[in-house]
């Protein structure tokens, strides 16, 4: 457990231009993510789904804010809201510098005991909720890892 530990939690609208190869797009932020965040101390993960990115970032207070206001003057999304930045115990995502959670809606569906996929919308999620979200859908992708299903493909 360390008192320096924090985590941020926020949901964005994809601001992409239009024709643009989102799949492409995301694969840049998530290896650009992934460098820059291993050294600065930060795990997270990002999800993209139905226009809107929703991601958790944590570490270091100082490393989150600065990696957190870089994030928002990033031009590929708008409308950023931040759902929560609190001191937390342990980190969720120790193993990844930034998990791409994917854009399975019916295992988010899942995960939020949601009838239908298409209820889950970031915009509605506060922050404990966005984390569990993330959390179970990365888990279920695990599992799913482990059994030989492949159905992310931007890992
Ligand atoms: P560079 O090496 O300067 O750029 C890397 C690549 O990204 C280049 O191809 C460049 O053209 C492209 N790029 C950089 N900025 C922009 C821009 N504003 N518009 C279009 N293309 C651009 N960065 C992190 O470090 N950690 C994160 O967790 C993280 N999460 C992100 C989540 C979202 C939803 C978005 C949209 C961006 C995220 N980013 C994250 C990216 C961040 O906004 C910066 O682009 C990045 O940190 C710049 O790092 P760099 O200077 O090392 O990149």
């Amino acid at each position: 457990m360390t008192d320096t530990l924090y985590r941020l939690a926020y949901y964005s609208l994809n601001a992409l231009p239009s024709g643009e190869d989102t799949e492409v797009e995301v694969r840049r932020i998530l290896e650009v993510s992934r460098r820059n965040n291993a050294k600065a101390g930060i795990t997270g993960a990002l999800l993209y789904t139905n226009g809107c990115f929703a991601q958790i970032l944590e570490g270091d207070y100082a490393a989150v804010e600065r990696t957190f206001e870089t994030i928002q003057n990033d031009e590929r999304h708008t409308a950023i809201v931040p759902l929560q930045f609190e001191k937390v115990s342990a980190r969720g995502f120790g193993p990844w510098s930034m998990a791409y959670v994917g854009t399975d809606e019916n295992a988010i569906a899942e995960t939020l005991g949601l009838a239908r996929a298409e209820d889950f919308y970031p915009a509605r999620c506060d922050g404990a909720e966005l984390f569990k979200v993330l959390h179970g859908v990365l888990l279920a992708q695990e599992r799913g890892a482990a059994m030989g299903v492949h159905a992310w493909t931007l890992t």
